[in-house]
């Protein structure tokens, strides 16, 4: 695969050349009768000449820190905070600029702007697909997509206290990246919605290791467009997704460690080859798992 400029200009790129995943927002009350809230931003590529900005990138992930007794909003809708009161937010493929409110338990506001950086997206053609799996047609299979979608959207629904993103992510798979997040995707000549996932190319058989502590919130074996899939709740809202798997080797409810072996790489469901298809979620909103091993120094490979 040939190297692909993710960023619109070399300004952004030289701002994000860091390896940068999970970025660090400190946020402090410092004296709730000043209303002062201090920011600060551990974020490397994050812009540093204003301090009530802090910044973050489509597919990205923050971590952020208040006092416990503080409620935070983003764009007006209430985040959860853990009983340390650190939360995490994400920004989704198309996210605009945000803005976060603290409100102290004195009812104390105050505001936080989120830059977001804008991503340009590539686009993949995938033709040889079966016709049937580009454009499902039936009652039956209708059906059936809709009641695995269901599932699916259900488990990323958990909102468990845990906090295992904390420890960092490591690479669930080994091998050459073949599909990268936000790509726009043309089946059969036709374009579809984006792809979300990162796919990395491995035999079927090889192993699948969780990126990161976990709680299996769901094993399917045959669903009709991702084969094989596996949900894993990271705490949060956070939560990964293997698609195409031959095997799963895990159980509903049970709590897994990072590097523990979960399943087995396939091509099961709508896939040209076997790979491995890892995507984050936070909750309903879809980020970019290379973000979290890889930050965004290098290109796609
Ligand atoms: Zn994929």
């Amino acid at each position: 695969m040939t190297a692909i400029n993710l960023f619109p200009s070399t300004r952004l790129l030289s701002q994000l050349s860091t390896k940068v995943v999970l970025t660090y927002l400190v946020i402090t009350c410092l004296s709730s009768l000043q209303a002062a809230v201090q920011f600060k931003s551990l974020n490397a590529n994050s812009n540093a000449k204003n301090k009530n900005s802090t910044s973050s990138i489509q597919g990205g992930l923050l971590l952020g820190k208040t006092l416990a007794t503080n409620k935070v909003l983003l764009d007006n809708k209430p985040i959860r905070l853990a009983t340390d009161g650190s939360f995490i937010i994400g920004f989704g493929r198309s996210a605009k600029d945000a803005e976060l409110r603290i409100i102290t338990d004195t009812g104390i506001e105050k505001t936080q702007a989120i830059n977001v950086l804008t991503r340009q997206y590539k686009i993949d053609r995938i033709d040889g697909l079966p016709p049937a799996k580009v454009n499902p047609k039936g009652k039956a299979v209708l059906k059936r997509i809709k009641v695995e979608s269901t599932l699916v959207k259900n488990a990323r629904k958990t909102d468990h206290p845990r906090q295992d993103f904390k420890a960092g992510f490591i690479w669930p798979s080994k091998g050459r990246i073949s599909g990268v997040y936000g790509s726009q995707r043309i089946l059969n000549g036709q374009p579809k919605w984006p792809h979300y996932g990162l796919d990395i190319a491995a035999p079927v058989g090889a192993d699948v290791i969780a990126p990161a502590s976990g709680v299996v919130t769901l094993v399917h074996l045959d669903m009709y467009y991702s084969g094989g899939t596996l949900i894993l709740d990271h705490g949060q809202g956070l939560s990964s997704t293997f698609l195409h798997l031959s095997e799963i080797l895990v159980k509903p409810g049970q709590t897994i460690e990072r590097g523990e072996l979960l399943a087995k790489v396939g091509a099961t469901g709508r896939a040209t080859g076997p790979h491995l298809d890892w995507r984050i979620n936070w909750f309903s909103i879809r980020l970019d798992p290379q973000l979290l091993v890889d930050g965004l120094s290098q290109d796609a490979r």
